[in-house]
This record gives structure tokens, C-alpha cells and sequence, in this order.
């Protein structure tokens, strides 16, 4: 039987902990409280902010947005970050990617606060992550590595494989994996586009996770017997649906899994999860500048 894990369910359980860890710290006089920057038209950014806004009801952080004209001076960008980053009362900053292209991501990205940095993409941050002291982790990588948690897979010992190296998935996540920690010890292979035979990487592995981008690239012909398959891709393709379109993931679901022994659909799988892990951040951020101690989930 091949165990499909509930991203949906775990994210409400972490979600339903920090309600508490909320509630807990506005006892002790702290509203933690995120602040989103949106600097696009682009219909997918803004329905992922009011996504992150409503989370963040939800569990009680306070959430403010700010919208910043795409077709605005990039300092306009520069000196919201600068303004975020003074404001005692906002304990993390969320800037949407990408900005467009007159902003410099790179230093929208070096700018944030380190101890805001919710994203946990602040080099600061990166460089915590890779020494194993890392103070925020990135979102959709601590999700994936909490859905393997949750569905008993101890990466110790095993051999996974990430197809894709990006600075928000692949990379991370591979860093998260080898760490000599619990949920760690991985023996990590990292592959991407100009890896040279691929299905041999993914056939390898205990574990392969998809981070690429590229709908069902990943099917069953290229998966061992046994295998756990964390699909982190979400893609839209043409669908003859209400919409126009259908989200599939990175991994061809149906002869995935006919091999995997555990695996996560899209969506339901790791998309709530990066949700999720967001709130804990920011909680997480509350709590240290609050200076207050609280259980995290
Ligand atoms: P990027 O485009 O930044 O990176 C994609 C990576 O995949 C690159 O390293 C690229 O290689 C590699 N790749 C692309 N094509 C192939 C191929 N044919 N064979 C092997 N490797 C390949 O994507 P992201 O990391 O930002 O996102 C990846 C996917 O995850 C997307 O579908 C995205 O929507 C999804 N996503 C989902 C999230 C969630 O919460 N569920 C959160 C974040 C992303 P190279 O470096 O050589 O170009």
C-alpha cells in the first residue's frame, strides 16, 4: 500500500500548535506581526500574498501588506525594506519574488533584516543554515523536511536525490538533509539540468524529491521499488476544466506511485506546508526579539 501524505493535515496541526504559541506571546505582550511587500502585477504573486495574509489571520499574526507600483524607482523598494526593518512592531519581512527587473534581488534580499528574514534567504541566514545553526529555515524546505518527519522517514542513512539546485529549494533543502541532526544524515545527490543521466540519479535513491519545475518529468520508469517521493513542483498546464488550466506537479503521480511507498500529491502536499512554515518563522521571530520562551511545534 502506498501511504499518500496529507500536506493539508499536517500544515493544520502546526498551524493549530502556533494558534497557541500566538495566544501565548500576546500574554506576554507580543502581537507577532508580518509585514508582505508586493511589487508586481502578476496575478500568481498577489493571490500568493492574500494567501500568506489570510494564513496569518487565521492563527492570529498580525498581517499588513504593502503594495509597492512595479513601475515605481527601485528605491522606493530599498527604503520600505529600510522602513520595515525600524519598525520595533514588525517581526518579519516578506518580499514577493520576483520584483521586477530594474530592482537588484540581490540586495532586496541582503537588505531584510537577518533577524526579519522570514524567507530565511538573507545570506546571513543562508550561511547560518549551512554552518548547522541555521535561525530561520526556509520555507518549503523545512516543509519537506517535516513531511518526511511526519510520515517516518528518517533520512539517516539514506540515499535521496533533489532534481533541482535552486537558491529556495534544491539548494536548502540538500543543506537541511546532510546536517548531523535529527531529520538529517542524508547521503544528498543534487542533480539539475545538465545532469547526465538523471533516471540513474532518481533510481538510486530511498528518496527522490522533484524541485524542477518541469510538469511530470519524473514517472514511475525512473523510481525504485520502495522508493518515498516528495513532489515540491507546481505547474499549470492546459486543462479542459472551469479554469483553463489543472496544477500537476514535477512527478507523473500515477505510476509514481505504483513504485513509491510513500508519496505527496499536488496540491495537498508540500504547497501548504511552505504556508505553514511561514507562520512558524515569523512566530519563531516574534518570540526571540519579544525575548519570550514558547514551545514551537
Ligand atoms: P527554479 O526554476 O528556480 O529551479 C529549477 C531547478 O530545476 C533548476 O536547478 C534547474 O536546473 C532544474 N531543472 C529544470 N529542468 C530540469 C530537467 N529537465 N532535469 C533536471 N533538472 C532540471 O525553480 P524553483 O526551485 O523555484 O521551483 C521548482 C518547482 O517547485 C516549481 O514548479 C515551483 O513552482 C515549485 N515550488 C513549489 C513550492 C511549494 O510550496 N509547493 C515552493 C517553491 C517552488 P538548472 O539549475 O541547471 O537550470
Amino acid at each position: 500500500m502506498t501511504h499518500v501524505i496529507d500536506g493539508n493535515a499536517v500544515a493544520e496541526s502546526i498551524r493549530d500548535d502556533l494558534t497557541a504559541c500566538v495566544d501565548a506571546l500576546r500574554d506576554e505582550g507580543t502581537t507577532p506581526k508580518l509585514a508582505t511587500v508586493l511589487m508586481s502585477e502578476d496575478a500568481a504573486s498577489a493571490t500568493y500574498v492574500s494567501m500568506k495574509q489570510r494564513d496569518c489571520e487565521a492563527v492570529g499574526i498580525e498581517a499588513i501588506d504593502v503594495e509597492i507600483d512595479p513601475d515605481a524607482p527601485a528605491d522606493e523598494l530599498y527604503g520600505t525594506i529600510d522602513d520595515l526593518n525600524a519598525d520595533p512592531e514588525v517581526h518579519g519581512i516578506l518580499v514577493q519574488m520576483p520584483v521586477p527587473d530594474h530592482v537588484d534581488t540581490r540586495k532586496v534580499l541582503r537588505d531584510v533584516d537577518p533577524a526579519k528574514d522570514v524567507d530565511g534567504f538573507h545570506p546571513a541566514n543562508v550561511g547560518r543554515l549551512v554552518a548547522g545553526d541555521p535561525r530561520f529555515k526556509p520555507c518549503t524546505p523545512h516543509g519537506v523536511q517535516r513531511l518526511l518527519a511526519d510520515a517516518d522517514v528518517d533520512p539517516e542513512g539514506k540515499d535521496v536525490a533533489i532534481v533541482g539546485r535552486s537558491d529556495i529549494v534544491g539548494k536548502p533543502l540538500a543543506n537541511l538533509l546532510i546536517q548531523k541532526e535529527a531529520d538529517g544524515n542524508a547521503t544528498v545527490t543534487i542533480c539539475h539540468s545538465r545532469t547526465a543521466d538523471l533516471a540513474a540519479k532518481t533510481r538510486a535513491a530511498d528518496i527522490v524529491i522533484a524541485a524542477a519545475g518541469v510538469p511530470e518529468m519524473v514517472d514511475g520508469s525512473m523510481l525504485t521499488e520502495g522508493v518515498v517521493v516528495i513532489d515540491v513542483g507546481v505547474n499549470r498546464v492546459d486543462a479542459d476544466s472551469e479554469k483553463g488550466y489543472e496544477l500537476v506537479g514535477d512527478v507523473e503521480y500515477d505510476s509514481a506511485a505504483e513504485k513509491a511507498s510513500a508519496i505527496t500529491p499536488v496540491p495537498g502536499g508540500v504547497g501548504p506546508m511552505t504556508r505553514a512554515m511561514l507562520l512558524y518563522n515569523t512566530v519563531k521571530a516574534a518570540s526571540e526579539r519579544a525575548d519570550v520562551a514558547i514551545d514551537l511545534p
